[in-house]
Order: C-alpha cells, then sequence, then structure tokens
C-alpha cells in the first residue's frame, strides 16, 4: 500500500497553511532558512492562492527545491459544488483525513459573504439543527478554517474583492476557540488576506467562558448571540446547552460584552411555528433585552427533513417582528438563501462515508 505510507508520511511534515506569521518565521528559522522568506510564502499561500512551492517563483531555486521536503500546505479540497437559484454556492470541501465540511458563499447580502464552519459536526445538538445531528466529529484546525475562505475566494475569483465571513456553518466556534480565534489571526494578516475583524462575524450559542475570554480579544469579531427563547425551560428544551450556561448568565454577559462605538450584539431567534413565536414570546424578548444595545434577527426555521418543527407563516414573523419593533427593538427578519440545495441555516449536514481516504484504501472501515 505505498499510497496509504506516502500520505502519512506527507501529514508528519508540518503544516504552514495553519501557521500565523510569526510561526511561520519561527519554523523557517528551525529549519534553517531567513525568517523574511515568512512573507513571500504566506503572501504565495493566502493572498495569490498558491500552494505549489515551485510556482513561488520569487523564492531561489535552492529553497523552493528544500521546502516541499520539511513543509506542507494543507488545503481544503472541493469534491462538489452547487449552486442555488439564487445564486448561493454550496462547497463540500475534503479535508486531509477524509472528514468533509461544508461552506456557502452567499452573494450580494448586500456584500459578499462566506459561511465558514469550524467543527466537522457540532457537540450542541440544538433540536431545529440538521448539523447537530451529525455529533461533534473533530474540531477543525485553524488552516481548516481560514483554508475555507482562501479556497472559496479562489474558487470564485474574489480574492481581491472585499467580503465578508461569518462564523455560521458547522460547528460552535467558541466550542473550538483557539483554532478559530487563529484561523482570524491569519485571514488578517496584510501579507494574506487582510479581512479586518470588523467583517467578522462569530455566532455562538454562548458557550460562557470562552464568550468571556472574547471579550478580551485584540481581534474581536462581531458577535452573534443564538437566543431563540425567552424562558430558561423554553430554551433548555430547545437548545441544550442552556442546562450548563443559562439564558440570564448569557444575557449578562451580553450586557457587559466590550462594544465599539455604534456596534451592537446581534441576538439570533429561530423562528419554530407554535414553539416560540408567540405575541407572549416576542414581548418577553423585549423585556429581556431591555439595556442591551442589540438588535434581533429572526431566522423562520429551515425545515428539513428529521427536524421535528415548522416554519411560521410569514404572518406570524411578521407580527412577532413588529411587536419587537413596537417594544423599540432593532429587528430584521434573515432571508432564507440557498434553500433549495440545502445550503441555509442549520441545513448543512455531511452524511454518508466520513472514514479518510486511508482507512478506506487499507479496508478499515
Ligand atoms: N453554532 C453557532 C452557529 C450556528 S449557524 C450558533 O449556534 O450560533 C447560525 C444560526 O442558524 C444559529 O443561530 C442557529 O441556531 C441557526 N439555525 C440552526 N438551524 C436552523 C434551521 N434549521 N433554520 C434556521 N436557523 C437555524
Amino acid at each position: 500500500m505505498p499510497n496509504v505510507r506516502n500520505g502519512l508520511a506527507g501529514r508528519d511534515l508540518l503544516d504552514l497553511g495553519a501557521m500565523d506569521l510569526a510561526e511561520m518565521e519561527e519554523a523557517l528559522q528551525h529549519r534553517g532558512h531567513p525568517r523574511f522568506h515568512a512573507r513571500q510564502i504566506y503572501s504565495w499561500i493566502h493572498s495569490k492562492g498558491v500552494t505549489d512551492f515551485e510556482r513561488m517563483t520569487d523564492l531561489s531555486r535552492a529553497l523552493r527545491a528544500d521546502l516541499p521536503g520539511q513543509f506542507r500546505i494543507s488545503t481544503p479540497k472541493v469534491v462538489q459544488r452547487e449552486t442555488s437559484t439564487d445564486g448561493t454556492t454550496k462547497f463540500l470541501l475534503e479535508l486531509e483525513d477524509g472528514r468533509r465540511i461544508e461552506s456557502v458563499f452567499i452573494p450580494d447580502t448586500p456584500a459578499q459573504t462566506f459561511c465558514v464552519s469550524t467543527q466537522v459536526g457540532c457537540a450542541m445538538k440544538c433540536g431545529f439543527c440538521l448539523t447537530g445531528k451529525m455529533g461533534l466529529l473533530r474540531n477543525l484546525d485553524a488552516g481548516e478554517i481560514a483554508g475555507q475562505v482562501r479556497v472559496l475566494a479562489g474558487a470564485l475569483d474574489l480574492r481581491d474583492s472585499r467580503f465578508n465571513i461569518v462564523l455560521m456553518g458547522m460547528g460552535e466556534p467558541l466550542h473550538n476557540y483557539d483554532n478559530t480565534m487563529k484561523a482570524l489571526r491569519i485571514l488578517n494578516d496584510t501579507h494574506g488576506l487582510a479581512v479586518s475583524p470588523k467583517r467578522v462575524t462569530l455566532s455562538t450559542v454562548g458557550v460562557l467562558p470562552a464568550l468571556e475570554r472574547l471579550a478580551t480579544e485584540p481581534l474581536m469579531p462581531n458577535l452573534a448571540i443564538s437566543l431563540h427563547a425567552t424562558t430558561e425551560d423554553q430554551r433548555e428544551a430547545l437548545v441544550p446547552v442552556n442546562r450548563k450556561y443559562g439564558l440570564k448568565e448569557i444575557l449578562d454577559a451580553a450586557r457587559k460584552f466590550p462594544l465599539k462605538r455604534r456596534s451592537r450584539i446581534t441576538f439570533e431567534y429561530v423562528l419554530l411555528n407554535g414553539v416560540n413565536d408567540t405575541p407572549e414570546d416576542a414581548k418577553r424578548l423585549v423585556g429581556l433585552l431591555g439595556k442591551i444595545r442589540c438588535k434581533v434577527n429572526l431566522i423562520p426555521l429551515n425545515e428539513a427533513a428529521g427536524i421535528a418543527f415548522e416554519r411560521p407563516a410569514d404572518a406570524r414573523v411578521n407580527r412577532f417582528a413588529e411587536i419587537l419593533a413596537k417594544g423599540g427593538a432593532t429587528v430584521s427578519v434573515r432571508k432564507s438563501r440557498g434553500r433549495d440545495i440545502r445550503a441555509a441555516c442549520g441545513q448543512l449536514i455531511v452524511e454518508g462515508n466520513q472514514k479518510s481516504p486511508a482507512q478506506r484504501a487499507a479496508g478499515l472501515l
């Protein structure tokens, strides 16, 4: 099985794609190369999308020849690409170990937006979300998170455009804190894609200790908190992690969260017909959000087989939004994008074979 053995040996090489610039400088120096080459390589990988050392033409021939024996650049591979009637494009990406994730490109919202995954699957098991059905298979590393943007921007020829990133794909970003923050650093570097944290929104179910840590980050993304309910009991039923980090504590943390001038926290609220979408729910929500500088983003459920809830009729959604607005809240209703290709919120799931190609080849299924 020569291929299997080569594959594993390849993965032992250090991955430059998962390093921030400082780490890349260290790694090069450690292998006896001048540190300044890191900037060149970083720019090839992240800004120009070149991962073949041979094509990094401003490096000396000798260095280009050395690098492949010392390093690799792990890059998610596009295995499938589907475009919705509304232009939303869903990418199925395969990672080095054969695990698969989905990432979504949403055009004109009004900006261009990449919706990126932070984990393979998710441990949170929110009752209305398909990704939760997979359970958590593993965390993505920083290179795999940043790599989704690198690969999608390359595939769509958007590397030189301005775009936003939402960490709203598969997974709970604050359940994979260090890798997520490192990915934001990699994406932010001016030698790479130079994405400002102002253009990034991190959506979380509210993992409390991580939320408190986020409040101290130098590179702070916009924050969206998935609320979905107005009482502890109701939230516990929909978002199981509420047993550990309750609604009240999350709202307290939100109240204390340091916000830059004019920025606000977004509260996401999925509307489930007859469950959390009554006028009483809306009034309670107004009360809960009281003094928090925030806006509410209502998400009418995207239905899917295996999800035991229904999407409310537009009239119910509008009535809910109106009560919030009358109560003084800023409210928007999220337009569902890419539903026809199962690319909308809560519809990302990778089914079937999640074994690595090496395992497949070796018959270890
Ligand atoms: N783990 C993060 C990111 C999840 S995806 C979080 O919980 O915030 C972004 C949003 O889509 C979340 O608010 C999530 O609760 C919501 N969502 C999940 N399933 C959905 C569905 N079927 N329909 C509509 N929104 C859904």
